[in-house]
């Protein structure tokens, strides 16, 4: 079997990590690419329905309006009747009779424009609530319809993503000794994602404490594995930060 050097090892360690990371951000995205998309959704649907309500209401008080405008013009035909009446009455008890027909005529004249009044009211602030509405549901639409184009389509390709992503996994995994692997995936799955750290001014530069001098001559020399003694992390030489 020929032997693997160290420094080759480490890079793939350092490689795997980035894949690793990676697949991790791919599987949140698995979980909020779809939050996300009923969230655009769902603000569509809730203004459509707005809408919807809104157009519901306008029907319901016009038809209210020309009932009471058709019961108000009832009403005063009647009362213009019981007027031209009372001009012919005979006697006391008969005026008395077509005075409170009056009145009560009157009364329901009132009522109903006062109803009929409401309604108008009503109706003119429900189609101003409709014309904004609809206003902002055109807009909504528009700009939500391209972003849930999108995330569809990312959702689409996701899984595939991620068993390209696997598969660079393994690939790399089969460059790496068994045992060093177990060791990476049980530092990783305890410490933060971080299994290979590089040595930053001669100390770890995962858990930050400074390493004796012996290890760092050992770790300049690239000849074997090395983990930090303290939390466990593969420790990588690299000129440039690590002295
Ligand atoms: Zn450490």
């Amino acid at each position: 079997m020929i032997k693997t050097p160290v420094s080759e090892i480490l890079q793939t360690l350092v490689e795997l990590q980035k894949v690793d990371n990676r697949l991790g951000e791919l599987d949140i995205s698995k979980v909020f690419l779809p939050k996300l998309l009923n969230e655009y959704k769902n603000e569509v649907d809730e203004l459509e329905a707005k809408m919807d309500n809104l157009e519901k209401a306008e029907i319901s008080l016009k038809k209210a309006i020309d009932v009471g405008e058709l019961d108000l013009k009832e009403t005063k035909e009647n009362l213009k009747k019981s007027e031209e009446k009372l001009l012919k009455v005979k006697s006391n008890r008969e005026y008395d009779a077509v005075q409170s027909e009056i009145s009560h005529l009157e009364e329901k004249s009132a009522k109903t424009e006062e109803k009929l009044l409401k309604s108008m009211e009503e109706l003119d602030v429900v189609q101003s609530d409709l014309k904004e509405t609809t206003k902002k549901f055109k807009e909504i639409k528009d700009g939500n319809k391209e972003e849930i184009k999108n995330i569809q389509q990312k959702l689409e390709t996701l899984e595939q993503t991620i068993k390209g992503v696997e598969h660079e996994w393994n690939m790399l995994a089969d460059k790496v000794p068994k045992r060093i692997l177990a060791t990476y995936r049980r530092i990783r799955g305890g410490r933060d994602g971080l299994a290979i750290v590089k040595v930053r001014k001669r100390a770890c530069g995962g858990c930050f404490k400074v390493l004796p001098p012996q290890m760092i001559q050992e770790l300049k020399k690239q000849e074997k594995i090395i983990n930090c003694e303290n939390c466990g992390r593969f420790l990588l030489w690299d000129e440039e930060v690590s002295s």
